[in-house]
């Protein structure tokens, strides 16, 4: 039998017709109602019998705080009490007063104290914490030039790309594919930028999860028998900024957090 840890997991299982024999508005809710075990996997009448004898009672409710992200952020939050966070300041053009260094985290206040003490005008969770600590210990400030490569070019990108595919690019191109207003919400809660098309895609939005480091998410659509397909990209200076470990913990992030928002949604 497989565990199944979130909604998605039962999603990606589903024909995605919304066509409602399971009693639930669409696919997604009805994902939902089985992670949830409110309704069982058997009650979508298209899924094979290997299917359901694989996944049937296999839910595993994951734990919600991630101890090694925690420990992590603990580890970094001390390294930074130890340097002079007036100085990485200066490096990282960022602001800093009343002991405080001000970062902008998709356009909202992320600031560490001397001590090591974090504030935030938003909730920081692990994925977003331990990339924003480690940009403020090791960038080395440099700007971003407008210059796009993918994840394989990165320093130590080849081999984490098929990981990053199947845990950041495949979820959010299964959520456009399905959540229309996936890139509305990126442009308003995440205070993306819509840009010019890059390489003919039909969307192309610009985030900034830290200030020296934003990417872009490109999509295009379905169109005369091919697939849709998603893309991020990234600055060719964020090697300059953040080390590859970090940059696939929040592009991990970035597809968790709209996975969460397109369950919200689209339940
Ligand atoms: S889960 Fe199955 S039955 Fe329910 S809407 Fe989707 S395809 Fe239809």
């Amino acid at each position: 039998m497989s565990h199944i840890n979130n909604p998605m997991e039962i999603f990606k299982l589903l024909n995605g017709s919304n066509c409602r024999e399971c009693n639930e508005k669409t696919c997604l809710a009805f994902a939902v109602a089985v992670f949830k075990e409110t309704k069982q996997i058997h009650a979508c009448p298209y899924l094979d019998k290997e299917v359901i004898e694989r996944y049937g009672g296999a839910i595993e409710k994951p734990n919600t705080v991630d101890e090694y992200k925690a420990e992590a952020i603990e580890i970094l939050k001390q390294k930074i009490s130890l340097i002079d966070i007036c100085e990485a300041a200066k490096r990282l053009s960022a602001p800093f007063s009343n002991n405080k260094l001000t970062i902008k985290i998709f356009g909202k206040n992320f600031s560490i104290d001397t001590k090591g003490n974090i504030s935030s005008e938003i909730h920081i969770n692990a994925y977003m914490a331990v990339p924003a600590l480690t940009y403020i210990l090791n960038s080395s400030g440099k700007f971003p030039n407008g210059n796009w490569i993918t994840f394989r070019e990165l320093s130590g990108g080849p081999s984490r790309y098929a990981h990053f595919q199947q845990r950041c690019e495949k979820p959010l191109k299964r959520i456009a594919d399905t959540y229309t207003d996936l890139f509305k919400d990126m442009l308003e809660i995440f205070d993306g930028k819509q840009i010019v098309s890059h390489i003919d895609s039909d969307i192309s939005i610009v985030l900034y999860p830290l200030p020296l480091f934003p990417i872009m998410v490109c999509y295009w659509k379905p169109e005369d028998g091919l697939e849709s397909s998603l893309h991020i990209y990234f600055d060719v200076t964020s090697d300059d900024n953040l080390d590859i470990e970090s940059i696939y913990t929040l592009s991990e992030g970035v597809a968790l957090m709209f996975e969460k928002i397109a369950l919200r949604h689209g339940a």
